[in-house]
């Protein structure tokens, strides 16, 4: 979902509950803008509650809103004939699992032999066309592949959602209407411009679209005409599938002929706050630190700087990962899709795989157990800013400062243990 994805609820959950950066976590548009502040109303004291607006009512309000945005009447009427709300979206947006997956499991999942030689087929088939979109915006043909694969498997599944209903469905009464309204709008924009005809226009119940998966926002800003037959078409023109996301990943500030990072081996004694994207350091300065790659060699090289992960805590691989990483986080902000891209990348040059083991035996958090977790946690003097049984930032700073306490490794990353030696305190 290339600039589509919601920074919703945490990687996790929106990786269960959907495929792509833009596909379930709408990309860019929402992670960019940052929640979407809601203008304060005026309170009539004394009057009746209003009655919440009926789906008729709410297109006729959102009707006047889009003409005086610029959309034709024509498009807009065309589009909304007939729509009624999809009650299969309202319950997409409304699940929570009761599990998060793990990490190693996700990528199991996402780096499929059978997705890794589909790759290699498609690379060596359309060569010329990824070399004249690497040209052009200087990303790699493997990184390109790798985010078809992900999003779309490689544009056999692109959604089947007609997304005007969606996006409505979800600006009338979903959980972040106003993001909606505006993904609603700029969809809008898309078929007024004449990019895609109103039948076709499928994607993911959130509404991202095409084979790359792009929310509408990304669409309007970064969709690439580059076969020049005068649309943009994410649905069917490869050239222009290849040539947005290319354009997508140049905007997100990619790096020409550098790597996304490597997995690397850390120090005995390694002091594991210095982990996690907020803490970045030249490459040099990490070897200094006795940061080895996996594999042996020197670290690779990067113009810019470097972060170590460790996605599954310090049982688990380590990555020192690079500003081309981040990049990727822009297409979709979820630490394990950009894993995925990255190694099912490497994979397609026959890398890719990992030297350390995933600690698979370790057991996952239910949603009461991240619940209590929290619980716990801020009670105890580490606030976790809120309780709503999804490890963010906030959550695993606070587990790192309880970590610190006992003196366990400061990794941030929450276990079953850590969560009983809490109760029992
Ligand atoms: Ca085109």
């Amino acid at each position: 979902m290339a600039v589509r994805k919601l920074t919703v609820a945490g990687a996790a959950v929106m990786l269960a509950a959907c495929s792509s950066p833009g596909g379930s976590t709408p990309v860019g548009s929402a992670t960019a803008s940052g929640p979407t502040p809601v203008p304060a109303q005026p309170v009539a004291t004394t009057a009746a509650p209003a009655r919440p607006a009926t789906f008729e009512e709410w297109v006729a309000d959102f009707r006047v809103e889009a003409l005086a945005a610029g959309i034709s009447a024509a498009t807009f009427d065309a589009a909304f004939a007939g729509l009624t709300p999809n009650p299969q979206v309202i319950e997409n947006d409304n699940f929570q699992p009761e599990f998060s997956r793990p990490v190693w499991e996700y990528l199991d999942n996402a780096i499929s032999d059978a997705r890794v030689s589909g790759g290699q087929q498609r690379l060596q088939q359309h060569a010329s066309l990824l070399s004249s979109v690497e040209r052009q915006y200087g990303v790699d043909p493997r990184i390109i592949v790798a985010i078809w694969g992900l999003e779309s498997g490689y544009g056999g599944n692109v959604g089947s959602f007609d997304v005007i209903r969606s996006l409505a469905t979800l600006a009338y009464q979903g959980r972040r209407s106003q993001a909606f309204r505006e993904f609603l709008l700029q969809a809008l924009q898309i078929l007024d411009r004449g990019d895609i005809s109103r039948s076709r226009m499928v994607g993911s119940w959130a509404g991202a679209m095409g084979q790359t998966q792009f929310m509408p926002g990304s669409y309007l800003n970064y969709a690439i005409d580059f076969d020049n037959d005068g649309r943009r078409d994410l649905w069917d023109s490869l050239a222009d599938v290849f040539g947005s996301t290319g354009n997508y990943l140049a905007n997100a500030d990619w790096r020409p002929g550098e790597t996304w990072g490597t997995e690397v081996v850390l120090p005995a004694g390694f002091d594991y706050r210095e982990t996690g994207l907020e803490v970045r350091r030249s490459t040099a300065q990490w070897d200094a630190a006795g940061i080895r790659s996996a594999s042996g060699g020197p670290l690779p090289a990067t113009s810019g700087q470097a972060s170590v992960i460790i996605p599954a805590g310090h049982r688990g691989p380590a990555f020192l990962v690079y500003d081309n990483f981040r990049s990727i986080l822009r297409y979709n902000n979820a630490t394990s899709y950009a894993l995925a891209v990255s190694l099912l990348s490497d994979r397609f040059a026959g890398g890719g795989r990992l030297v350390a083991a995933w600690p698979r035996d370790q057991q996952q958090l239910s949603r009461q157990d991240r619940i209590d977790l929290q619980t716990l946690l801020t009670a105890r003097g580490y606030d976790t800013q809120g309780i709503d049984g999804i490890i963010g930032p906030n959550s695993r700073q606070a587990v790192r400062a309880f970590q610190e306490e006992i003196g366990a490794p400061p990794d941030g990353y929450p276990t079953m243990e850590l969560l009983n030696q809490l109760r029992r305190l």
